[in-house]
C-alpha cells in the first residue's frame, strides 16, 4: 500500500498524529493508498521549514530560481507516464486526458512562471516640479499557503506553486485529500530540480484540520486557494481577523450561448467536449446551455445523439471519453441533482443513470447526462453540480439570453458562439464573468488574467497578475535637490 507522506524541509515525514486516511480509486472503489492525517503540528514545522528558507531564497538571483524552476519543469516532462498514470489512477479522469492536458500543464505552470519571473518588472514615476522620483520595489511575501482542489490536481497545485516561489516566496501547500498522489510525487522531482530545502513544502491531510490550519497560521501571510464556494467564504472569514491576502478561485455555472449564426458544426463538436470533459468536473465546463429558438429542436437532437456516442469507461482503456467520478459522495451528489431536476420539472434527455464497467463494476461511474429545463431558476440552473450533468433550454432574444446567462450567483466563465461581431462585442461586454470564450471553449495563454466575478471569486491568478498577488509592492520616494 502506497503511504502518502508529508515533504517538509525536503524530506519525506509521517504526520505527527499517526493518523492516515484512505486514498480510494474512483475507477474500481478500492483503497490503494493511505495518506498522511496532518494537524497544526506539521503545519507548523512545515511552517517553520518555510519560513527559515525564506531568507536564502528570497535573495537568490532570479536566474538561478529560473533554472531551478524549469529543470522542475523538464522533470515533469521527463516523468509524464509516471505522473499521468498516478492522476488517472487518484482522480479517474482518463489517462489520455492526463498525458495530453493535466501534467503537461503542471510542467508548463513551471516553465512559464519559470520565464516570466525574467521578464517582471516594477514602474519608476518621476514628480516633475517636486524634484521626487518614485520608484516600485515588488518584494517577496514570505512564507505562503497554497490549497488546491481534486479536479485537475497537479494542473492546480502547480498553477499556485510555480508563481510563488518564482517570486521569491517559500511555500506551505496543501492538495486535496481526495487526489494527493501527484502532489505527493512532485516532491521528490523538487528535490532532484535542487530545490532548497524548506522551499516548498507539502502538508497533507483534510481541509478542516490541515487545511485551517494553514489559513488559521499568523506568519503564512498570504492564500492562493482554490475550492468551492462554501470553502471560499469559510476561508474568508478566517483570514479576515489576521487581514491576510487572499486569492479565491471558486465555483461557477457558466453559460454557454449558442446564438443561430454560429458555424454549427464546430460549435455542436465544442459544446459536447466543454460539457463532459473530465466528467464534467472542470470549473470551466459549460454547465447551462441556451440555445437560440430558431435552431433549438435541430441542437437538442443532434446534441444528444452525439452524447450518446460518448464512451463511459475504466480511464487506462484507450478510447474512452469519460472516466469515473472523483469520489462516492461526489457521485452520489451528482446523483442527487439529476433526481432533483426530476422533481423540478425538467426532462432527462439522454443519460442519468450509473453505468457498471465490465470487471471496473464498484467504480464510480454515470451517463452524460442532458436535462432540458424550461425556468432558468430551478436548482439544476442555479446550483453547481460539477460532474457529468448540461441543462439545456431555449431564448428568443439577446436580451434574454444574457438575463439568463447572469442570472446566477456565480460569474466564472461563458462561452459564446456567433459569428456577429456586433454581437460578439455587446455580449461578451454585458457577461458578468472573468473569461468569455467566443467560438472555442478553455483555450488558454497563460499569460492572460484568469479568475471569477460574483460568487466565483476575488482576485486574478495568471501571467503577471499571479506575481503581482505573490509579491507586495513598496514604492520609495527619493528627494533630490
Ligand atoms: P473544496 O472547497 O471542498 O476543497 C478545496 C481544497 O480546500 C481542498 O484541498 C480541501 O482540503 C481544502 N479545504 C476544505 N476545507 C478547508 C478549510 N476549512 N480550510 C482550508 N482548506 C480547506 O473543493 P473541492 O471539492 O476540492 O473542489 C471542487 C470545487 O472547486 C468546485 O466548486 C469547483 O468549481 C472549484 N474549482 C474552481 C476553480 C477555479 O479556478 N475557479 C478551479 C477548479 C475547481
Amino acid at each position: 500500500m502506497i503511504k502518502i507522506l508529508n515533504y517538509i524541509n525536503g524530506a519525506y515525514t509521517e504526520p505527527q498524529s499517526g493518523e492516515w486516511l484512505d486514498n480510494y480509486n474512483p475507477s474500481t472503489g478500492e483503497v490503494y493508498a493511505q495518506i498522511a492525517n496532518s494537524n497544526h503540528k506539521d503545519i507548523g514545522d512545515a511552517y517553520e521549514a518555510a519560513k527559515a528558507a525564506f531568507e536564502s531564497w528570497s535573495n537568490t538571483t532570479i536566474d538561478e530560481r529560473s533554472r531551478i524552476l524549469l529543470k522542475i519543469a523538464s522533470l515533469i516532462d521527463d516523468n509524464l507516464d509516471r505522473l499521468a498514470e498516478a492522476e488517472a489512477k487518484d482522480n479517474g479522469k482518463p489517462l489520455s486526458l492526463a498525458k495530453t492536458v493535466d501534467i503537461p500543464r503542471a510542467s508548463s505552470n513551471f516553465r512559464f512562471f519559470g520565464n516570466a519571473i525574467t521578464q517582471f518588472s516594477s514602474e519608476a514615476h518621476e514628480s516633475v516640479g517636486l524634484n521626487t522620483m518614485n520608484f516600485t520595489l515588488r518584494q517577496p511575501i514570505g512564507v505562503v499557503g497554497c490549497i488546491s482542489p481534486w479536479n485537475l490536481p497537479l494542473y492546480l497545485f502547480t498553477w499556485k506553486i510555480a508563481p510563488a516561489l518564482a517570486a521569491g516566496n517559500t511555500v506551505v501547500a496543501k492538495p486535496s485529500e481526495v487526489t494527493p498522489l501527484t502532489a505527493y510525487l512532485l516532491g521528490e522531482l523538487c528535490t532532484e530540480a535542487g530545490l532548497p530545502n524548506g522551499v516548498l513544502n507539502i502538508v497533507h491531510g483534510m481541509g478542516p484540520t490541515a487545511g485551517q490550519a494553514i489559513v488559521e497560521h499568523p506568519g503564512i501571510k498570504a492564500i492562493s486557494f482554490t475550492g468551492g464556494t462554501k470553502t471560499g467564504e469559510h476561508l474568508a472569514r478566517t483570514a479576515a481577523p489576521m487581514f491576510k491576502k487572499l486569492s479565491l478561485e471558486l465555483g461557477g455555472k457558466n453559460p454557454n450561448l449558442i446564438f443561430a449564426d454560429c458555424d454549427y458544426d464546430k460549435m455542436l463538436a465544442v459544446t459536447v467536449k466543454s460539457s463532459f470533459s473530465n466528467q464534467g468536473q472542470i470549473c470551466l465546463c459549460g454547465s447551462r446551455i441556451f440555445v437560440e429558438k430558431s435552431i433549438y429542436e435541430k441542437f437538442k437532437m443532434d446534441f444528444v445523439l452525439k452524447v450518446q456516442q460518448l464512451k463511459v469507461g475504466n480511464p487506462f482503456e484507450a478510447a474512452i471519453d469519460l472516466g469515473a467520478l472523483v469520489s462516492k459522495p461526489h457521485l452520489e451528489k451528482v446523483q442527487s441533482y439529476i433526481a432533483l431536476a426530476e422533481k423540478e420539472g425538467g426532462t432527462i434527455l439522454t443519460g442519468g443513470n450509473p453505468v457498471s464497467v465490465k470487471g471496473f463494476e464498484n467504480g464510480y461511474y454515470l451517463e452524460p447526462t442532458v436535462i432540458e429545463v424550461f425556468d432558468n431558476q430551478c436548482r439544476v440552473n442555479q446550483e453547481e453540480i460539477f460532474g457529468p450533468v448540461v441543462t439545456m433550454m431555449p431564448f428568443e432574444t439577446e436580451e434574454e439570453a444574457l438575463r439568463m446567462a447572469n442570472g446566477v450567483k456565480y460569474g466564472l466563465s461563458a462561452t459564446v458562439w456567433t459569428n456577429n461581431l456586433n454581437r460578439t462585442m455587446r455580449v461578451s461586454k454585458q457577461l458578468e464573468v472573468g473569461i468569455v470564450w467566443v467560438n472555442t471553449w478553455l483555450n488558454r495563454d497563460l499569460r492572460t488574467p484568469f479568475g471569477g466575478v460574483k460568487d466565483s471569486g476575488v482576485g486574478r491568478e495568471g501571467g503577471f497578475e499571479a506575481l503581482r498577488f505573490f509579491t507586495e509592492a513598496k514604492n520609495i520616494c527619493i528627494k533630490y535637490e
